[in-house]
């Protein structure tokens, strides 16, 4: 799937099937640029950068007809407009045009009908090949060049690939990787996994729960990759944490078997083993319980019966806030919030 990007409003040879919506994009530029200078054939420094800008500007707009589900945008067009503030001249550049579906281009279909290859099936099996080869080298992240690749060409085969990359950049301290691709794989990734289909992306991000449980969370969470059926295959005590997290994030769709297996995670969320204990407290003194919660992290406070820990965790300084399951008060909030979920999906599916 070539997303064919175009300022005419027909394409040759095609015709346009729906009309999906406008994709938009925007850049500020300069602080300090007076519009002649960004035009000027002397000022080339300007001109580089405007081509720059361009070609993210283009790249963002393709990412958007992508993540709509569109293969193509017509009637592209930009904007400049200026801005003036505190003495300074700023200026916003801005990109628009449609999306929209257009029909299979007949021509293609006969020739594939006919065992034939296009050259376009050949390059991205080229590209596809070569980015395969780059990333599985761990040191090396998609450049400027590559990302328009995978973008146009749409070469979600590697994103599994392009997760771990992520995934080793998010998690590290210290980067390795040069600042420009380290910024263009986090600009990108999340756009171009939202542009996945459901079950894809899913099998993807799920495929690595383990590496960086925090990375895995938030990428499950900004892409609205909730799936109740990956999330009970994980279910055990020790993943409890990130099972929790987890029931922050949404799906486009639930079905009759989300909402099933939706009620197994908190069944077992309801009966997560005890990780801390209650202990005597002295004469009533610590509370009015005169019951001492001890934490798995081996601290004593009193509190009252499901209360969270009160200590503050060594060398951190943070409160502990554990319980005697050993969760924290906005875990306990969240699966709240998740039982009501359960409850607003039952009477939705029920009154179908
Ligand atoms: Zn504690």
């Amino acid at each position: 799937m070539n997303i064919i990007v175009t300022t005419t409003d027909q394409i040759e040879n095609r015709s346009i099937e729906s009309y999906i919506g406008i994709v938009r994009t925007s850049a500020v530029v300069g602080n300090d640029v007076a519009l002649t200078d960004l035009f000027s054939s002397t000022a080339r420094k300007y001109s580089r950068k405007l081509e720059a800008i361009y070609d993210k500007a283009l790249r963002d707009i393709r990412l958007q007809a992508l993540a709509v589900g569109a293969n193509a945008v017509v009637g592209l067009h930009g904007e400049f407009e200026e801005v003036f503030g505190k003495g300074k001249t700023r200026f916003i550049v801005s990109l628009m045009g449609t999306a929209v579906s257009l029909s299979p281009s007949t021509q293609n279909e006969s020739d594939i009908q006919g065992g034939g290859v296009s050259l376009y099936d050949i390059r991205r099996s080229q590209l596809s090949l070569m980015l395969t080869r780059k990333l599985e080298n761990q040191q090396t992240n998609p450049s400027e060049e590559d990302w328009d690749n995978i973008i146009q060409y749409a070469l979600f085969d590697i994103a599994p690939l392009l997760y771990k990359r992520y995934q080793v950049l998010v998690s590290e301290t210290i980067s390795s990787s040069s600042p420009t691709e380290k910024k263009l794989l986090l600009d990108n990734f999340i756009p171009f996994m939202r542009s996945l289909d459901y079950d894809s992306a899913v099998n993807t991000v799920y495929g690595d729960t383990q590496t960086a449980p925090y990375v895995f969370c938030d990428v499950v969470k900004a892409c609205d990759l909730f799936c109740p059926e990956k999330i009970c295959s994980m279910l055990s005590p020790e993943n409890k944490h990130t099972i929790i997290s987890l029931l922050e994030s949404d799906k486009a769709f639930y079905t009759k078997d989300d909402l099933k297996r939706m009620m197994v995670i908190a069944d077992f969320l309801d009966n997560l083993p005890d990780t801390g204990r209650y202990v005597e407290g002295r004469g009533g003194i610590f509370s009015k319980t005169g019951m001492l919660l001890v934490c798995e992290r081996g601290h004593s406070s009193a509190v009252e019966l499901g209360g969270h820990c009160t200590c503050q965790i060594e060398g951190s300084g943070a409160i502990c806030n554990l319980n005697v399951k050993g969760i924290t008060e906005r875990e306990v909030a969240t699966i709240r919030a998740f039982k009501d979920k359960i409850e607003i999906l039952k009477s939705l599916i029920n009154n179908e």
